[in-house]
C-alpha cells in the first residue's frame, strides 16, 4: 500500500509543485509536509496492515538488505542513513538505546525500509538468513533486549504462514481453507495489539516463515481467497485450529476460559488413520513427580496412582488426580500438557496408566482440539469437499466475509 501512495504522490508531484507556487508565502506551508513514515504506513482507518513479531526480546538480531534503503530513527523522526545495500548488521541494545553494529542510534526505535520488495533478510536461530517482505521494526524494548516487528499486508503476511502450518501438496481446498482460518485468527489479533507494538508473534500464534517460505500452491491459496474472514454473530472469529483432532473437536469454552461465544465443538471422523492420529508417551514415576514438583504441584514422595476424575463430553480429560501415599493433587488436561510438555501429551484425549514404574499414556490428536482439525480438513479436501465445506463443518454458523 505504501509503495502505491509514494507512487500516487510521484505522479502528483506537477500539480503539488502548482499548489506551492499557488500558495508560496503561506505560513502553513509547514503543516503540508508529508507526515512521518509510521503513520503512512499504519493509517488508523485502514486494518489489513499487520505487525508481526518475529524476534522477541532477545540482546540482538542480524539484518541484511540486498538492495537499495533507508534506516530511519522513529523516536527522532529522522532518516539515519540512505544505503545502497546492507551487509549483514547487527542490531543490539545498550542502556535502553539501538546500537547498529558499534554504532549508537541513541533511539530505541529504528525503521529499516528497503526499496525493493522481497530484499530484508533477518537471520534465524538456525543461522538461515530468511526473506521478508514489508518493512522491520527494531524496537528496544527493555534496556538490554530488543523485538524485531516485521509490518507488512495481511494477505502478504498469509502468505509465509499457510506454507507453515499445512504442506504445500496439499489438495486446493484444505489450502484456502487454511489461509482463511489464518487470516481470520490474525485479523481478531489486531484489536489486542492497539497498545503494544505489535498485533501478533510468531511463532507463538501461528507459523510464518516470511517469503522465504512461500509457494506456488500456496500464495495461489491465499489470492483465490483474498480477504475473507470469517464471523460469528457478527464478529470476527478467533478461528482456532490445530493439527489433529482424533475424531472429535473441543467446545472453545472447556479450553480458553475467556471465550463466551464460539461455534460447537463437531464429531470429526475425517482424520482417523493419518499419521496424528494416535499417540503414546510414557514417563517414569520418579521424573513425573519432580515436573508435578516443579510447577508447583507438590506431592510428598512419588506418584503412586492417577485418575481422571473428569472428562469433557468429547471425552478430553477436564481434570487428573495425582497421588502419593499421603497427598493428591488434581490438575487440568491442558495443565497436565503444560507439565509433562506440549509435545509429549499431544492432546487430552487420553487415557492413562501406571505400568512397570512408568506413567502411560495412549491418546489420539495432536493440539487443543478448538476450530479447524488439519488433518480432516486435508482428507475433507481429498475426498472432494471445497474449502467453504470445510469451513463450515469446523466453525458452524459462521459466514465468509470480505
Ligand atoms: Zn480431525
Amino acid at each position: 500500500m505504501t509503495f502505491i501512495k509514494i507512487k500516487i504522490s510521484c505522479l502528483n508531484l506537477f500539480s503539488l509543485l502548482l499548489l506551492l507556487l499557488l500558495f508560496a508565502g503561506c505560513t502553513t506551508f509547514r503543516s503540508a509536509l508529508p507526515r512521518p513514515i509510521n503513520d503512512v504506513l499504519r493509517p488508523s482507518s485502514y486494518a489489513k496492515i499487520i505487525r508481526v513479531a518475529i524476534v522477541l526480546t532477545k540482546p540482538s538480531a542480524t539484518i541484511s538488505v540486498i538492495g537499495p534503503g533507508t534506516l530511519y530513527d522513529k523516536i527522532h523522526h529522522k532518516r539515519i542513513k540512505r544505503f545502497s545495500s546492507l551487509g549483514k548488521t547487527v542490531f543490539s541494545v545498550k542502556n535502553g538505546s539501538i546500537f547498529i553494529n558499534n554504532y549508537n542510534t541513541k533511539s530505541s526505535h529504528i525503521i529499516i525500509l528497503a526499496d525493493m520488495p522481497q530484499s530484508i533478510r533477518l537471520r534465524d536461530k538456525f543461522d538461515e538468513d530468511i526473506v521478508y517482505r514489508g518493512r522491520m521494526d527494531v524496537i528496544a524494548d527493555n534496556n538490554s533486549s530488543l523485538t524485531v516487528v516485521n509490518t507488512l499486508p495481511l494477505d502478504e503476511y498469509i502468505m509465509g504462514v499457510v506454507p507453515r502450518e499445512t504442506f504445500p501438496a496439499w489438495p486446493l481446498a484444505a489450502l484456502r481453507a487454511q489461509a482463511v482460518a489464518a487470516r481470520t485468527f490474525a485479523v481478531s489479533h489486531i484489536p489486542n495489539g492497539k497498545d503494544k507494538i505489535y498485533d501478533i508473534v510468531s511463532p507463538t500464534h501461528q507459523l510464518y516463515g516470511g517469503a522465504t517460505a512461500e509457494t506456488p500452491s500456496t500464495t495461489k491459496a491465499v489470492l483465490d481467497t483474498q480477504g475473507e474472514i470469517l464471523t460469528y454473530k457478527g464478529k470476527v472469529l478467533c478461528a482456532f485450529f490445530y493439527t489433529c483432532c482424533g475424531g472429535k473437536t473441543e467446545e472453545a469454552k472447556n479450553i480458553f476460559s475467556t471465550i463466551k461465544e464460539y461455534p460447537h465443538a463437531v464429531d470429526s471422523p475425517y482424520c482417523k488413520g493419518t499419521k496424528h492420529y494416535s499417540w503414546s508417551y510414557s514417563v517414569a514415576l520418579p521424573n513425573c513427580s519432580q515436573k508435578l514438583r516443579k510447577a508447583g504441584k507438590y506431592l510428598p514422595g512419588q506418584v503412586k496412582s492417577v485418575k481422571i476424575i473428569e472428562r469433557f463430553k468429547s471425552g478430553r480429560a477436564a481434570k487428573i488426580k495425582f497421588s502419593s501415599k499421603t497427598k493428591s493433587v488434581i490438575i487440568t488436561g491442558e495443565e497436565c500438557r503444560r507439565i509433562l510438555g506440549y509435545n509429549n501429551i499431544r492432546s487430552t484425549l487420553f487415557k492413562v496408566r501406571i505400568k512397570n514404574g512408568r506413567l502411560q499414556f495412549i491418546g489420539r490428536g495432536w493440539g487443543h482440539g478448538v476450530g479447524l482439525c488439519q488433518w480432516c480438513s486435508e482428507v475433507m479436501a481429498e475426498k472432494g469437499f471445497d474449502y467453504e465445506q470445510i469451513l463450515s463443518h469446523f466453525y458452524p454458523g459462521t459466514e465468509i466475509e470480505r
